[in-house]
């Protein structure tokens, strides 16, 4: 069975400004997707913020292995219940990567409990990009490092939990550092943060992009689901013999 991807594109730069359509004719959504579909072991479909929903209604999200989330312009405008219903399904098992200018959404900051923000810079500068957790599977191909030669830049510090990894930090060329790939583990659900994807560059053309992406949801793919809950545990089922003492007023 291939793992099953939802590629979420907010999907307002590609309908608003001809630099950015030039770069994604199709949206950001379709190359993230059509990246991802070039390995046979994953199946990505797309869902954008105009759809009924946002396109992430729960049948979408049955059928969701791995959510990526981009978005930008417009964060205010995804429901409260929709980011409530993705963290719920995170906390499932859903994988869940989040990129780019993805930190400021709904869905990220309540995922990670913290604002997530950061300073920035659009002067297109190179980033290198260093891999600072060797052999880790979502950095799998990458030989130290790799560049893209003109990108936003994101500097710390970022507000965000400590992660269980931090697989990569980027330099950029005004001098500025960023640990721009966090793993989490939220619930059940595995979520990755990935920093690079300024709209106005051609950065998920890029094929180490393109194969950290794959990476990715290999890695944020669930072992397993559970499904939460309070149940009450009575003691005749306990799995011990319970001699009960003191009171309670439940
Ligand atoms: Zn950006």
């Amino acid at each position: 069975m291939p793992i099953r991807v939802t590629v979420w594109g907010e999907n307002v730069h590609e309908q608003k400004h001809q630099l950015v359509r030039d770069i994604y004719p199709d949206g950001m959504h379709a190359c993230i997707a059509a990246a991802l579909n070039r390995d046979p072991g994953i199946k990505a479909r797309t869902a954008t913020l105009q759809e009924p929903e946002h396109g992430l209604t729960e049948q979408v999200l049955d059928e969701t292995d791995v959510l990526t989330w981009w978005g930008h312009a417009a964060h205010g405008q995804v429901e409260d219940a929709i980011a409530a219903r993705v963290h719920d399904r995170v906390l499932k098992g859903m994988g869940l990567i989040v990129l780019h200018s993805g930190h400021h959404s709904k869905v990220f900051k309540r995922v990670m409990g913290h604002n997530a923000d950061l300073r920035w810079r659009e002067a297109g500068e190179k980033e290198r990009i260093w891999v600072a957790s060797p052999g880790h599977p979502i950095a799998a191909g990458i030989d130290g490092y790799f560049e893209l030669p003109h990108e936003e830049m994101y500097g710390e510090p970022f507000g965000v939990p400590e992660p269980m990894e931090t697989v990569f930090i980027s330099w950029f060329q005004g001098g500025e550092v960023f640990r721009s790939g966090l793993t989490y583990r939220r619930g059940a659900g595995k979520v990755f943060y990935f920093r690079p994807g300024h709209e106005t560059y051609p950065t998920y053309h890029n094929a180490t992009v393109q194969q950290v992406l794959r990476n990715a949801v290999k890695w944020a793919n669930p072992d397993q689901r559970y499904g939460w809950g309070c149940p009450h545990v009575k003691a005749e089922t306990a799995l011990e013999p319970l001699v009960e003492h003191g009171g309670s007023v439940h």
